[in-house]
């Protein structure tokens, strides 16, 4: 059986997959089993932080798994207490963490903080978490119910959990607080929902008033944090300090591991909280050399000439071609540009894909780039090479 018969075969069709098979990667490239060369502007979507084969980061894993990989949470592990002291000093935060595997699972923790704050806190006992329109928060039932989308609340998975409520813009939020409403949580830049920054000082006034109501602000940087925004945190750019922000995809560099983390710091207690996996030797020993890799590129001022270069190219793709783009959007590396349409849009990342460059989608008819953060000036030039020759081809048949 080839490969994509084998996966339609025994892996349940979740996903709407491209049946290109990657055998091998190195920084941005990746190779395919037919041997053809692309520029990875994806990275595994905002996971490959530090670049396939990273050679620091696999001696890393190596060198761990033939120590320990896992012990479990019974026993105190040296680079899960190491990893959340570094992310502590990197965010400027007083704060603890708890470590999980995902995204959803980082902002599952979230919610149980919250609500346990609400119950602790509020003789109502608050419980209500305000979200926004165009959100991502997850997969699961929780954080899918968390997730401001309409279309991905389909009864097929019903009933989902109460306790959340969607509101369109952040200005809506003030009006929609009532007594049972214990949080709000939001992405700094809306990632899956179109690369979609808010405004610095709408963010800020958010948070004061929060503060004031004793009210937690919880940010989602499972996509923004990790250096994304151009700072170790987006929350660090917007210059505010949340109660709660969760972390996940770019953390391991690909190893899965997501984290919670908050200035609450005595609100779990042994028995509240729990993963299996979460926090394990290979997973944070692998994310402890990500960001060691990490915090030299941004020390050594790297990652803010590829955010200019980005910056550039991005600005003369939106400038010159008024007819495929309407406008740039997004915030460090990580970036968009939004389509005249939904067919413009699938064509770009389908006309790119076949240019050997690999760009991503996202809401509102955005393609999406969130390129490696270690991505060399050659690598980043190729790639617009490569998606200025693809978009040249739709402008000709438009
Ligand atoms: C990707 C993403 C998630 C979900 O992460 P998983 O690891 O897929 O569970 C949650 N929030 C945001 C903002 C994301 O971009």
């Amino acid at each position: 059986m080839n490969l994509e018969n084998l996966d339609k075969e025994y892996v349940l069709h979740s996903y709407g997959r491209n049946y290109t098979s990657f055998v091998k990667g190195e920084g941005a490239k990746l190779f395919s089993s037919d041997g053809k060369e692309y520029i990875d502007f994806g990275s595994g979507i905002g996971v490959c932080s530090v670049g396939h084969a990273n050679p620091k980061l696999a001696e890393a894993v190596c060198e761990q798994a033939k120590k320990l990989i896992h012990t479990s949470n019974l026993w105190v592990i040296e680079p899960q207490a190491k990893l959340a002291q570094r992310i502590v000093e990197l965010s400027g935060y007083d704060m603890r963490l708890f470590f999980g595997n995902s995204g959803a699972e980082a902002n599952e923790g979230a919610v149980k903080i919250a609500r346990k704050y609400g119950q602790q806190n509020f003789e109502s006992k608050r419980y209500k978490i305000i979200t926004l329109e165009h959100s991502f928060h997850g997969r699961t039932i929780t954080t899918v119910k968390a997730t401001g989308q309409e279309k991905m609340h389909t009864p097929n998975f019903s009933p989902y959990p109460d306790g959340f409520l969607h509101v369109k813009s952040i200005d809506a939020i003030y009006k929609a607080i009532d007594s049972d409403t214990v949080a709000v949580m939001i992405e700094l830049v809306q990632g899956e929902g179109g690369v979609q920054p808010f405004l610095k000082s709408e963010v800020q006034e958010l948070a004061k008033f929060l503060k004031a109501e004793g009210l937690l602000l919880i940010v989602d940087e499972v996509q923004t944090g990790v250096y994304r925004s151009g700072e170790f945190l987006a929350s660090n750019y917007y210059g505010i300090e949340p109660d709660i922000i969760t972390l996940a995809k770019g953390l391991g560099g690909g190893l899965p591991i997501g984290a919670v983390m908050t200035s609450l710091k005595d609100i779990f207690e042994p028995g509240d909280h729990g993963s299996t996996f979460g926090g394990n030797y290979l997973s944070t020993q692998g994310a402890l050399t990500v960001l060691e890799i990490l915090e030299s590129e941004y020390k050594e001022e790297r990652i803010e000439e590829r955010i200019a270069l980005f910056d550039s190219y991005l600005a003369k793709m939106a400038d010159s071609l008024p007819q495929i783009f309407e406008y740039s959007v997004g915030l460090g590396l990580m970036r968009g540009l939004r389509c005249k349409s939904a067919e413009v849009q699938n064509s770009v990342v389908s006309k790119a894909f076949e240019h050997g460059l690999i760009v991503l989608k996202a809401g509102r008819n955005t393609v999406r780039f969130l390129p490696p953060l270690t991505i060399t000036k050659e690598e980043i030039v190729e790639g617009f090479k490569r998606f200025e020759a693809a978009v040249m081809e739709i402008e000709d048949s438009e």
